[in-house]
């Protein structure tokens, strides 16, 4: 079984587990070769990869620790030297850790703005001198920006700074034909929202959306889907909140 290839390369960022595996064997499925980053994984993102050969379609992994400028450089000469260039980025990787302002150490404020916003910034760099004219860029920011929780305070600072510079860099690539935007999930069923976090409070959160359920990473990746696919192609500059009417 083989997948029709698009021609297309495609970056997923933090795709060895969670909505970012899902991402990556979406954007497989859809025929895009895709480039599996982790930071530890390997074993996971290896499953990743055999899965997408499995269902036909073409895929590598890469590690690289996206708060690493220089690891980061690394992983997209490695992508351009293997497959000629990049058309997607998927900035999806990210962290989560919740206190509030006032507990808040400095280890919690620096471990999230160097992954989640300085990765980000060090992907985007990249990925503004060296995606190909039509590519696609899609960073991750959260409902959370909107709700503004208690606890919340310095992740959500973290992602409302991604979805500034969303908007900041589909300006700077005016010409180009490359959108920039952002997908912000609720409450969706990873490691990452489910951690730590009691039954009562699980099912309380998923009932605070209008179709009274958590998202999966499927319901996140068909959103990506939509942004680097086909029909996504006039919208740029956005923040697609995909969370089953949360906010
Ligand atoms: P998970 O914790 O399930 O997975 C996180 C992924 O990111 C893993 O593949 C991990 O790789 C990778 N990662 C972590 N740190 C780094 C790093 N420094 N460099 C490269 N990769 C890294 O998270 P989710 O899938 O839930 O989250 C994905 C994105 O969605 C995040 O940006 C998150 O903020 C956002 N989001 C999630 C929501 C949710 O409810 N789950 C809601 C709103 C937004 P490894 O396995 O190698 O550590």
């Amino acid at each position: 079984m083989s997948i029709e290839q698009n021609g297309k390369v495609a970056i997923v960022t933090g795709a060895s587990r969670g909505i970012g595996a899902s991402i990556a064997q979406r954007l497989g499925q859809d025929g895009f070769t895709v480039i599996v980053n982790y930071a530890g994984s390997l074993k996971s993102a290896e499953d990743v990869v055999a899965r997408i050969e499995a269902a036909g379609g073409r895929a590598i992994t890469a590690q690289a620790d996206v708060s690493d400028a220089a690891a980061v450089a690394r992983m997209f000469e490695s992508a351009e030297a293997a497959f000629g260039g990049v058309d997607v980025l998927v900035n999806n990787a990210g962290i989560m850790k919740l206190a509030s302002i006032a507990d808040s150490d400095d280890a919690l404020f620096d471990s999230q703005i160097a992954i989640n916003l300085k990765g980000t910034f060090n992907t985007l760099r990249e990925a503004g001198k060296r995606l190909r004219d039509g590519g696609r860029i899609v960073n991750f920011s959260t409902t959370v920006v909107g709700l503004r929780l208690e606890t919340y305070g310095v992740y959500v600072a973290t992602k409302a700074a991604v979805e500034a510079m969303t908007a900041v860099m589909s300006k700077e690539l005016r010409g180009r034909s490359i959108t920039v935007n952002a997908v912000a999930p609720g409450p969706t069923t990873t490691a990452l929202f489910l951690d730590g976090k009691s039954p009562e409070l699980i099912e309380r959160m998923s009932k605070m959306n209008p179709l009274e359920r958590l998202g999966t990473p499927e319901d996140i990746a068909c959103a990506v889907a939509f942004l680097t696919g086909p029909d996504g192609g006039w919208i740029n500059g956005q923040v697609l909140r995909a969370n089953g009417g949360m906010i």
